[in-house]
């Protein structure tokens, strides 16, 4: 069955995003070939899903026998060697079935778990809609995706209408890449909206909370760029009251971004905020 025109250009722009991002920002080039592999799976996975309709109580059976293997291949021939290591380890001692059923519940568990049951599990409820994603375990509140439970995984702005703003702040969901509306200064972890306890660091400045910091993106042997900021439009929006932050991503300042992928891939801000002592919401995909 043949699946929206919509649904594949969600597909077709991660691809070409992580192209332009890899000829740019040579630094994740490895992390973006890797995710670019798994695009293909998660992309087929998402098809799939979409033909097959899996009911949701069969939701883990069915992530674990279509998705999985295609996952676990990618990963194994292109991901971080360590992650090679600690998945072959987690495939002998766990089945994993539990370890995708474990990630629907919103238990705890290590990196590598979430990672594998995260990249099955994400493209088929996303595929599946709204009434899939209720079997998942989380408050559905303000702080957390309205479908899944999920806790968001970055925020972004789209262009608003006819391009005279910026559009409203919409925050996308780690699990189930559903979006909500939620309010401009104001903490995506603890709702904090006290400006004085809300900062923003970007390649252009500090606003707000400390002053005088700026994040050059050269840290960590970072080459430094010939043509200006390498994140004119990624911004870091941390929460002095709970300490977590998130990246923003400003879509209407650089119109070709896709935000799932340009958080991805924008590691040396992830490497500042957590220097100086925030950790996010929840670490992407990839482990930042
Ligand atoms: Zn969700
Ligand atoms: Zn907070």
């Amino acid at each position: 069955m043949p699946v929206a025109a919509t649904a594949s250009d969600v597909w077709t722009e991660r691809r070409r995003r992580v192209g332009e991002l890899r000829a740019r920002q040579g630094f994740a080039r490895q992390l973006l070939d890797f995710y670019g592999a798994l695009l293909a799976v998660q992309e087929r996975a998402f098809d799939d899903a979409a033909a097959n309709r899996p009911a949701a109580e069969d939701l883990a059976s069915y992530v674990t026998d279509i998705v999985v293997p295609s996952v676990l291949d990618v990963s194994l021939a292109l991901g971080p060697e360590r992650m090679r290591s600690e998945l072959i380890h987690r495939i002998e001692t766990e089945h994993p079935r539990a370890i995708v059923l474990r990630w629907i519940d919103g238990g705890e568990q290590p990196a590598v778990d979430r990672f594998l049951a995260r990249a099955a599990l994400g493209p088929v409820l996303e595929a599946l809609g709204a009434d899939a994603r209720r079997v998942c375990a989380g408050p559905r509140d303000e702080l957390h995706c309205p479908d899944c439970g999920g806790l968001p995984q970055l925020s972004y702005f789209d262009p608003g209408p006819e391009d005279l703003a910026t559009g409203p702040r919409r925050l996308l969901c780690s699990r189930c890449s559903a979006t909500w509306g939620f309010a401009r200064m104001t903490c995506p972890g603890c709702g904090e909206d006290r400006s004085a306890k809300l900062s923003i660091f970007s390649e252009h400045g500090t606003t707000s909370g400390e002053q005088g910091s700026v994040v050059r993106g050269l840290q960590r042997g970072v080459p430094p760029m010939d043509h200006g900021a390498i994140f004119p439009h990624v911004r870091i929006e941390a929460c002095e009251s709970c300490r977590h932050y998130l990246l923003s991503i400003d879509v209407a300042s650089d119109p070709k971004a896709v935000p799932v992928v340009d958080e991805l891939a924008a590691i040396p801000l992830d490497l500042y905020a957590r220097d100086r002592g925030f950790t996010k919401i929840t670490p992407n995909l990839m482990g930042f």
